[in-house]
């Protein structure tokens, strides 16, 4: 099986690139954040703090999640609901960031995250996928771009959702807010792998960043 690891900071196009490009290759995608996000809003639901650590571990062991495709899209089901749209509440984005923190979070996603790669060719978007999840992987992917620039991109993403809640000052600060709090916890924090290429997007449109990763994949592929 062949594993694609793409990780990198919020709004740097990494979910809607590599949905394209696994496309392409006809290769599973699979967005690890949603996995997060779902933990962070069954907590939610629960009433338990998403930074409570003691908390959250005790929510564990009464979930189920699952993640399907359906016509080539993933769908990720919280003790059989659906919840794909519910856990992209920008709400959801702190939650996920904050229940992210706890160890025993992160235990529970590692096998379901490495069970994916076992049986699929996969090309998996995260934090840690390169570093932690699948250390392995054949190609490994840093995408980023500038704060100021994944701001905007989120920011003109809620508007054309009809979603006003935030200002892009807001958006920026809760971009700069959720990469501090990836990158200084203490346990797989957002990182480059010292053998993952560094593809930067800040000046490059959708289809530019398409073309880009997947001319690192072939050149990566073509020297396996
Ligand atoms: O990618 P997305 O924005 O949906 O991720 C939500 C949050 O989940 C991130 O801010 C990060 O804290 C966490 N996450 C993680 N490891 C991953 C994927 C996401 O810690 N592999």
């Amino acid at each position: 099986m062949i594993s694609i690891a793409i990780d990198g900071p919020s709004g740097a196009g990494k979910s809607t690139i590599a949905r394209m490009v696994a496309k392409d290759l006809g290769y599973l995608y699979v967005d690890t954040g949603a996995l997060y996000r779902t933990i962070g809003l069954y907590a939610v639901r629960k009433g338990v703090d998403p930074e409570d650590e003691n908390g959250v571990s005790a929510l564990l062991p009464e979930l189920d999640i699952r993640l399907t495709h359906e016509n080539g899209v993933q769908q990720v089901y919280l003790l059989g609901e659906n919840v794909s749209e519910e856990i992209r509440r920008p709400e959801m984005s702190k939650a996920a960031s904050n229940v992210s923190r706890h160890p025993a979070v992160r235990a529970y996603l590692l096998e379901t995250q490495r069970k994916l790669a076992r049986e699929n060719n996969v090309l998996m978007d995260g934090r840690d996928i390169g570093t932690v999840v699948l250390p392995d992987a054949q190609v490994k992917i840093f995408l980023t771009a500038s704060a100021e620039k994944r701001a905007e991109r989120r920011y003109k993403e809620q508007i054309a959702k009809g979603d006003h809640s935030q200002t892009y000052e807001q958006v920026l600060e809760a971009v700069i807010q959720r990469d501090y709090n990836d990158s200084h916890r203490a346990i797989a924090p957002l990182k480059q792998a010292e053998d993952a290429v560094l593809a930067d997007t800040s000046e490059l449109d959708l289809e530019q960043s398409v073309q880009l990763i997947k001319d690192i994949i072939r050149e990566k592929c073509a020297a396996l």
